[in-house]
């Protein structure tokens, strides 16, 4: 079943525009260097190349179908074919991708990111790093889905970060947790060896959160 609800290709314009601008603000974009997209039905609304996100308005947002095609705009994101591959593989309705200063910053020294916080949890666990390979290209698209698998988020070496939602706030949130998530790392390691959450600590933690969901569904 298809958890992602169906917005209007507008909506999905107006929310791509929206989340490049908010992204700029939280300086986890510089310049025209990230995406997002966002799914409405058997299209895709995405950022075009080259643009300056801080600066998008939903007349600038390209809208592509789910081979790529495009259907109204101009030249879409260089890493199009990540973005679709995202919604052919997972159940997703919106994905962000980045280059936050942290997360690429991480995305260079490890190849995972380790159970130092349990709200790794709400991205469905450790955060793989993505082998590199070039921007745009088919084997970036590749090794990010495979990184993906059972995650809603992960690092792209030498590169940066992307994550998924079933609409663009998660998206965004997940984004912004990463980074969070990222900074908690970088100052541990860089003040000794962080410690790991045991599998005790975090079977515990997993019935925790349990327990708030199923409070969460009673309530409403
Ligand atoms: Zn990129």
């Amino acid at each position: 079943m298809l958890r992602v609800m169906s917005i209007s290709v507008a909506e999905a314009r107006e929310q791509v525009a929206w989340v490049s601008r908010r992204l700029a603000e939280e300086r986890l974009v510089h310049g025209s260097a990230g995406n997002a997209s966002v799914r409405a039905g058997d299209l895709v609304a995405i950022t075009p190349t080259g643009s300056v996100l801080a600066e998008l308005v939903p007349g600038d947002v390209v809208v592509v179908d789910l081979d790529g095609t495009v259907v109204e705009g101009g030249a879409p994101s260089s890493e199009l074919e990540l973005n679709l591959g995202v919604y052919q593989r997972y159940d997703a309705g919106a994905v962000v991708h980045c280059h936050a200063p942290l997360a690429t910053a991480l995305s260079t020294i490890v190849d995972e990111l380790p159970w130092i916080h349990y709200e790794l949890m709400l991205l469905g666990g450790p955060v793989r790093v993505a082998p590199y390979a070039t921007f745009g290209s088919t084997e970036l698209a590749a090794n990010v889905l495979a990184a993906l698998e059972g995650r809603t988020a992960a690092l792209m070496a030498n590169h940066g970060a992307i994550t998924y939602g079933d609409d663009i706030r998660q998206a965004l949130e997940r984004t912004l947790l990463l980074e969070w998530l990222c900074e908690v790392y970088w100052r541990a390691a860089a003040a000794g060896e962080p410690r790991l959450l045991s599998e005790r600590e975090l079977a515990a933690a997993a019935a925790a959160f349990d327990r708030q969901r199923s409070i969460v569904d009673m309530s409403g």
